[in-house]
């Protein structure tokens, strides 16, 4: 079949579900030339959201976890295409892509067009501050990346300028607010209170980190983890108390100030540092986007089967997809893990050449448990893993296994893309110095001639002419012919 009568999928967002399925797609369809695969993604490379809070604590390497589009593009068979969507014209079936500029605002790529027969939503979410007074200029939000290294070098500047301060600490220094109790914020606390306690350990001695510095987390709901059964959300709750971790439920943030959060029932919590992880929405474009079905989260509405409500080319996979979830009364809830399914159930569908799209498949039954991950896993002061026996309740252990997996195979092509960019630099080095080695022998030969030859010759490079004039190797005299080549 020719290339341009081929079904063209179109994914844009390369996230924890995006990669997914592009990666899929890629080695089914586009290596089979059964479709053209596109992948639309803001950034150049994706990191697994999850691992965000790690970044921000700054137990993980953000640069060692990046994986390059370009590179898994080529590997699996599909396309990449830098840019951000910013509209959708489903009458002549485009997404519409804004101007990508560089570092120094020069433009990369211009606006265009890129036209699908499947269109695939995977754009995830970001952070919803319910217009909370101060929550916008005071809280950090961990969305991406750029958040995460920012919250990391402010949690560094507050330890270093506590540690060289002569004078006892104000009241909110070194305390950390977390509002929100869900997988980002109970896994932040955990992760922080590690590092924290790193940092005075490589050498900020004057701080003591189990009274001066404090973690505490607000959330609205009756308990943490509101999502999770009871007994992990118990069992997690536990282990924070046992790291210190100061956790208030039922309690709403109704203001954030420089300086710390004030709640509903008028308790101050000081704080130097406010994380709001309390809730996430879709983004802002996505709000009607071509006449589509969105919710009050600017969700796109979707069946069971992940095709819009209004548009059966058109499917949303993610955070950013408002999907039933059968038996309950709300929606599936925005977790890599259900990006994950949705990605797997439609790699499946398949895509025929100007057919009907075969979307038959039953969704799975979604669960949520991974998200207590963070804290299960080796939280205890002491290192000991404790209360291992949640972690091995069948359908928990299922699910960590398929989230561990999936992560594990986008570490895997990580791995392999830093293989082969050493293998090209380690080639690229034995070139360079294979060239230099050839060039050093060219200058020698040139250089004998040259002090042969008349100072002036055209033929000695000026740095060496000038050298020639003054004989001036620091002791004044003539350079000799070995001072020369030695020079050179
Ligand atoms: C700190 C933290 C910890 C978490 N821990 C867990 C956990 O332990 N377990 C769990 O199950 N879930 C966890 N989650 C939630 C999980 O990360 C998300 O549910 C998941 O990443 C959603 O996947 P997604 O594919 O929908 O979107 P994302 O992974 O957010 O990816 C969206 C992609 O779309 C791109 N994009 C966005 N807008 C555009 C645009 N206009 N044009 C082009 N590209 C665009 C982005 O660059 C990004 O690559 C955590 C979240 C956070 C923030």
């Amino acid at each position: 079949m020719h290339a341009s009568e081929l079904h063209r999928v179109v994914i844009v967002g390369g996230g924890a579900g995006g990669i997914e399925l592009a990666t899929r797609l890629g080695d089914s369809l586009g290596r089979k030339g059964r479709a053209r695969v596109t992948l639309i993604d803001r950034s150049r490379t994706h990191l697994w959201k999850p691992l965000l809070h790690e970044f921000a604590a700054g137990s993980m390497d953000l640069d060692h976890h990046a994986l390059d589009y370009l590179a898994q593009a080529r590997w699996h068979h599909f396309r990449f295409q830098l840019g951000e969507m910013d509209g959708l014209d489903r009458w002549r079936k485009v997404v519409q892509v804004a101007p990508t500029f560089d570092e120094d605002g020069r433009e990369l790529i211009s606006r265009r067009e890129i036209p699908y027969d499947t269109l695939v939503m995977a754009v995830g979410s970001q952070t919803n501050d319910f217009g909370t007074p101060g929550a916008r200029e005071h809280a950090i939000s961990l969305d991406t990346a750029a958040q995460a290294e920012r919250f990391h070098t402010l949690l560094v500047n507050a330890c270093i300028r506590a540690n060289a301060q002569p004078g006892p600490l104000a009241p909110e220094q070194l305390k950390v607010a977390i509002i929100g109790a869900g997988a980002t914020g109970v896994e932040l606390a955990a992760e922080l209170h590690k590092t924290t306690r790193e940092l005075v350990a490589y050498g900020l001695d004057k701080i003591n980190p189990e009274k001066d510095v404090q973690l505490t987390i607000v959330e609205a709901a009756p308990r943490i983890l509101p999502a999770v059964p009871e007994r992990v959300s118990k069992a997690a709750a536990e282990l924070l108390r046992g790291l210190n971790v100061r956790v208030l439920t039922g309690e709403r943030v109704t203001e954030v100030r420089r300086d710390g959060v004030t709640t509903a029932g008028g308790t101050r919590i000081p704080a130097e540092l406010t994380v709001w992880a309390a809730g996430i929405k879709a983004p802002e474009f996505l709000k009607d986007i071509g006449g589509l079905e969105t919710n009050r989260l600017n969700q796109l509405v979707v069946r069971q089967t992940l095709d819009t409500t209004r548009d059966p080319d058109i499917f949303a996979i993610g955070d950013c997809a408002g999907c039933p979830w059968p038996g309950r009364s709300r929606d599936v809830p925005p977790t890599a893990q259900a990006a994950h399914q949705q990605a797997s159930h439609l790699a499946h569908v398949r895509a025929p050449a100007g057919g009907q799209t075969d979307h038959a498949l039953a969704l799975p039954r979604f669960r949520v448990a991974g998200i207590v991950r963070g804290v299960l896993h080796n939280r205890q002061p002491d290192g000991r893993a404790v209360r291992r026996h949640v972690l091995r309740r069948g359908p928990v252990r299922a699910l960590h296994v398929r989230l561990a997996l999936s992560h594990a195979r986008l570490r895997a092509a990580r791995l392999r893309q830093d293989a082969v960019r050493h293998a090209g630099e380690a080639h690229h080095a034995a070139h360079r110095a294979a060239r230099q080695t050839a060039l050093a022998a060219e200058r020698r030969q040139a250089l004998r001639r040259t002090v042969e030859c008349p100072p002036d010759s055209l033929r000695v490079p000026n740095i060496m002419k000038r050298a020639m004039r003054c004989h001036d190797f620091g002791s004044g005299r003539e350079a000799s012919r070995s001072q020369y080549l030695e020079y050179w």
